[in-house]
């Protein structure tokens, strides 16, 4: 492992520009860690030095709160590791790159089988972590194994089932694991007919989903278990949008008009605002249909 030099850790750095929601409060120490050897030395620091650490991706899925978060925010921007096997069909990367640069990667190389993550903002880490997914098909159903990083400062390779994914879970939401890289199984297939796919999978999410300038954080709520005798979960954001969920908003936050389960950032949006916004909307599902919703969002922070 490299040698670690505090002197790159910055002091009150916001966070508003590094998450998708546009908002919260700044980061008490900030550091970027740009490979796996920085990443482990700026998180053996935080242990050493006994500071509360927040490993921070994309910043896709937070509401990072309005007094910002105490401790050293490490940014996973690590790159280092990018193999494509062609032969097993395989991809080993660094969970520093964005899910985007994988899933293009795999396209331009003729394999198949994660087009339909296409779209889905943030981290490979980040996806890992919540287990991302889209169109019938999550991370768990690709990961071979992973490396990761243990609270003891041990560096361990470990397969799909040491994650125990579930729907946008998996054990790194309550033992803080890190992962520095992961191995993806996929298919031989036709970079055309790929490509063909996640254009497709484009118009759709473009259809319904607010454009990257806007705010947000994606899907607000988890969709709903299926119902007795249906497999297919059911969407939070038609429960939402039955009880007029359209309609509301409070101070800069809002429901976004073309998905029932999208709170958007207006412009001037606080954390405090996103958060009382959700518990309303949480509030009336409960009121009218005895349901009670729950965060796919993190809130974080203070
Ligand atoms: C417009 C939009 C559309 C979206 N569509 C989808 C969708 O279709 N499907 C879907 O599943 N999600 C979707 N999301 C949500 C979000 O993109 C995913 O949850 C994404 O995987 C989060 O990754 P991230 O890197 O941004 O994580 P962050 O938001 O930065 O962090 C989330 C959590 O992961 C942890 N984490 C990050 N990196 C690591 C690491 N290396 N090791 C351990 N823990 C780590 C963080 O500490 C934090 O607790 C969408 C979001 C937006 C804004």
């Amino acid at each position: 492992m490299t040698e670690f030099n505090p002197e790159l850790i910055r002091k009150n750095v916001p966070l508003k520009d590094l998450v998708t929601f546009k908002l919260g409060g700044p980061a008490e120490f900030f550091y970027e860690a740009h490979n796996s050897d920085n990443l482990q030395a700026a998180v053996a620091y935080a242990r050493r030095e006994r500071m509360p650490l927040f490993i921070l991706g994309g910043g896709s899925n937070l509401v990072v709160s309005d007094a910002g978060l105490d401790g050293l925010v490490v940014h996973n921007r690590s790159r280092d590791i990018n193999l494509v096997d062609l032969d097993k069909h395989q991809i080993t990367i660094s969970s520093g790159f964005a899910l985007a640069f994988v899933v293009t990667l795999a396209q331009q190389n003729g394999l198949t089988g994660i087009e339909p993550f296409t779209g889905i903002p943030g981290s490979l880490g980040g996806a890992i972590y919540g287990n991302a997914g889209a169109y019938g098909r999550c991370i768990a159903d690709v990961l071979i194994d992973a490396r990761v990083l243990f609270p003891d400062g041990s560096v361990q390779t470990v397969p799909n089932s040491f994650f125990k994914f579930d729907y946008r879970s998996s054990l790194l939401k309550t033992e803080p694991h890190i992962v520095l890289s992961a191995r993806f199984q996929l298919e031989a297939g036709n970079c055309e007919e790929i490509r063909l796919k996640m254009d497709d999978i484009i118009l759709q999410r473009h259809s319904k989903h607010p454009s990257c300038e806007v705010g947000c954080a994606g899907s607000f709520f988890k969709n709903l278990p299926p119902l007795p005798g249906e497999d297919r979960r059911r969407a939070a954001g038609s429960v939402l949008e039955q009880v007029g969920a359209k309609s509301m908003f409070y101070g800069g936050a809002s429901v976004f008009q073309k998905h029932a389960n999208f709170i958007i950032n207006t412009g001037n949006a606080t954390a405090a605002d996103v958060k009382h916004l959700a518990n309303m909307l949480k509030q009336k599902v409960m009121n009218d249909f005895g349901i009670e919703l729950s965060e796919e969002v993190l809130y974080v922070g203070r």
